[in-house]
């Protein structure tokens, strides 16, 4: 199954896609985790995203398509990917749909996960994440257990993500709204769409996510 995870930043895209694809067996393919890793190993590629990313910009589609492109062809990637974080804009959309049809394969899936703008500040302002693994804990909702280490990696402290400020926040939901929210017609037309709705519970959401993939 190859499945793009649609929605706006806050939604869940990560904690859910994550447990989805790990459920299965599928890789988790997650851009944005992709840049912080150059970003913190100072790569050339860092370099160029860390400004955009501290402003809530996008990274060049020329430059995420090359990542994807490579990354999908990855040993665990073959059996199936969930994307999340890709694709933001339509060329990038059309470049995936491109990419996989010279691999003689297709896109199965765009999940949208949906929550109204004021849960998706309040969310990312409380959002904490452990540099080692990458797990998302929220100080409100979903604290880990001291407060402040990741319970898997007891000696790792949480930390922020630079782009969760108020301001960095509401300039990506305006980013998201201009250049991703257009996809979402872009896959019902293709008849790939399916919504979900991301507010409530974890366990409710990843339910709600199970069924859409199921059904
Ligand atoms: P995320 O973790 O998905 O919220 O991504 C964090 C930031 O990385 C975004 O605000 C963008 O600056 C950049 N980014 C991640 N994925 C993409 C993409 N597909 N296209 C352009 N920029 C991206």
């Amino acid at each position: 199954m190859r499945l793009v995870l649609l929605g706006p930043p806050g939604v869940g895209k990560g904690t859910q896609g994550r447990r989805l694809a790990t459920d299965r067996g599928w890789a988790l393919i997650s851009t944005g985790d992709m840049l912080r890793d150059a970003v913190a190993r100072q790569t050339p590629l860092g370099k160029q995203a860390k400004q955009l990313m501290d402003a809530g910009q996008l990274v060049p589609d020329d430059v995420m398509v090359g990542l994807v492109r490579e990354r999908t062809q990855e040993a665990d990637a073959l059996g199936g990917f969930v994307l999340d974080g890709f694709p933001r804009t339509v060329p990038q959309a059309d470049a995936l749909g491109a990419m996989l049809a010279e691999r003689s394969l297709e896109l199965n899936m765009a999940v949208l996960l949906a929550a109204p703008d004021e849960e998706l500040v309040r969310r990312l302002s409380s959002r904490w994440e452990c540099p080692e693994c990458r797990r998302v804990y929220n100080s409100l909702s979903a604290p880990a257990k001291d407060g402040r280490h990741c319970d898997d990696h007891p000696a790792t402290e949480l930390r922020q993500r630079a782009d969760d400020t108020e301001a960095t926040v509401r300039k990506r939901l305006q980013v998201y709204r201009d250049n991703t929210a257009p996809l979402i017609e872009y896959y019902r037309k293709q008849h790939l769409l399916k919504e979900v709705q991301g507010i409530g519970a974890l366990d409710e959401v990843y339910g709600s996510l199970n069924a859409a993939v199921a059904g």
